[in-house]
């Protein structure tokens, strides 16, 4: 296309430019009525759309045929419900409300194991195996990923399925990259909300991925029940890289590629991440988090990291935990709702934007302090309750 285009442009007549060549006076920039465009004629160009093809509209599923498709376990429905949660537009952002309303009944019936490490780490390797380890033991797998930082169009990094190679093709597996950029809660928000879907769907494992490299973990640890910190053998100062946080949050540790020559440098970094871990206090699940090393790609241990998992249901599902959990992260999930929409009703009103901005340059200009600044834009939202 953009090669005809450029051959439809004719270079301008050299005459034009070289009949008084050295007096300079009849070049065109020197005419007043100059613009710095020229217009040179085309040749007609084919339309580029066959006017005889029709278009056809997909027909717009009402909520119900979302949640009748889903709950019975329609891939093709279950991905365009999840297209409608994406979705920035008010009208997709009602009906999916009301999907998700719906399917809430159906749903809560996983296992939701958040997976985290840095890139390289061998994230999608080892899905690739965990998941297909899930599978061999029947139901059905969804992996989604939350990544921020991604937008659809320039290519996610996770959750892409040629990544999982064989998940990818596998009839009982479902695998759905992150939502596009966006602020990380919302991203997570709707991450959150395909888990609900996917569930009513009958997926009875889902794993959430994230890059293990700043806050979208906090956002995967809120709605999981286990969390999977992939780490890697090598430098030798293996824990000085990840934040304390992060080994806090996880109910398991697991060093890949250990296999080769690189074994013992990886049985060296679980001791190393044990003791680290003897320092912290028992976690509320009163589960002591595990290390356990592992290949993805030559799929050694990989029975011992299930095992770890699911010792670590059975612990929480017999202590009460699990439960407490769920409900805790309901609560956060509310609250988080709650800030969003609110700052998206203060930030999207009109006035308010005015108001800021005049606010913002006083400022920048030391005319005003950023409290009283702050105070009056605020007062203002306040007293007209929008
Ligand atoms: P991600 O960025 O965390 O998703 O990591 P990938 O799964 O793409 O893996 C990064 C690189 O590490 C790839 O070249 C993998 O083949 C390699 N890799 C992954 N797992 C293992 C493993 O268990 N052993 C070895 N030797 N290499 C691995």
């Amino acid at each position: 296309m953009d090669n005809n285009h450029k051959n439809n442009v004719q270079a301008p007549e050299p005459d034009c430019h070289h009949k008084q060549a050295g007096t300079g006076l009849d070049h065109p920039e020197n005419d007043a009525q100059y613009t710095g465009l020229q217009v040179n004629a085309g040749i007609v160009q084919p339309p580029s759309v066959n006017p005889y093809l029709k278009r056809h509209k997909r027909p717009q599923l009402t909520a119900n045929d979302y949640v009748e498709g889903i709950l019975a376990g329609n891939t093709t429905v279950l991905g365009q419900a999840v297209t409608l949660v994406e979705s920035l537009n008010p009208d997709h952002q009602q009906v999916a409300q009301e999907v998700i309303e719906k399917c809430l009944p159906y749903a809560g019936h996983s296992k939701r194991i958040g997976i985290t490490g840095v890139p390289g780490a061998g994230k999608s390797t080892s899905i690739d195996v965990f998941g297909m380890h899930v599978l061999e033991r029947g139901g059905k797998l969804a992996v989604l990923a939350i990544d921020p930082s991604s937008e659809r169009t320039k290519g996610s990094i996770l959750g892409d399925k040629t990544r999982m190679e064989r998940l990818a093709v596998h009839p009982r597996a479902f695998i759905r990259p992150s939502p596009s950029a966006g602020s990380l809660g919302g991203v997570a928000r709707k991450t959150r909300e395909t888990i609900v879907l996917c569930e009513a769907a009958g997926y009875d494992t889902v794993f959430v991925e994230t890059v293990g490299v700043g806050q979208s973990e906090t956002a995967v640890h809120s709605m999981v029940d286990f969390f999977l910190l992939i780490q890697l053998a090598g430098t030798g100062d293996e824990l000085q890289g990840i934040k304390r946080g992060i080994m806090e949050m996880a109910d398991g540790i697991v060093i890949n590629k250990a296999d080769g020559d690189n074994v013992e440098r990886a049985n060296l970094a679980a001791a190393q991440f044990r003791n680290a871990l003897h320092l912290f206090p028992l976690p509320p699940s009163g589960w002591s988090p595990q290390v356990i090393t592992y290949s993805g790609y030559y799929e050694l241990n990989i029975d011992a990291v299930w095992k770890m998992i699911d010792d670590y249901f059975a612990h929480v599902e017999a202590n009460g935990y699990f439960d407490t959990k769920r409900r805790h992260q309901e609560r956060y999930w509310m609250r988080e709702t709650i800030e969003e929409q609110l700052k998206a009703h203060f930030y999207n009103n009109q006035q308010v934007q005015r108001l800021l901005a005049d606010k913002q340059r006083a400022v920048l200009a030391s005319r005003q302090s950023s409290f009283t600044a702050a105070s009056d834009v605020l007062d203002f939202y306040f007293k007209h309750g929008f």
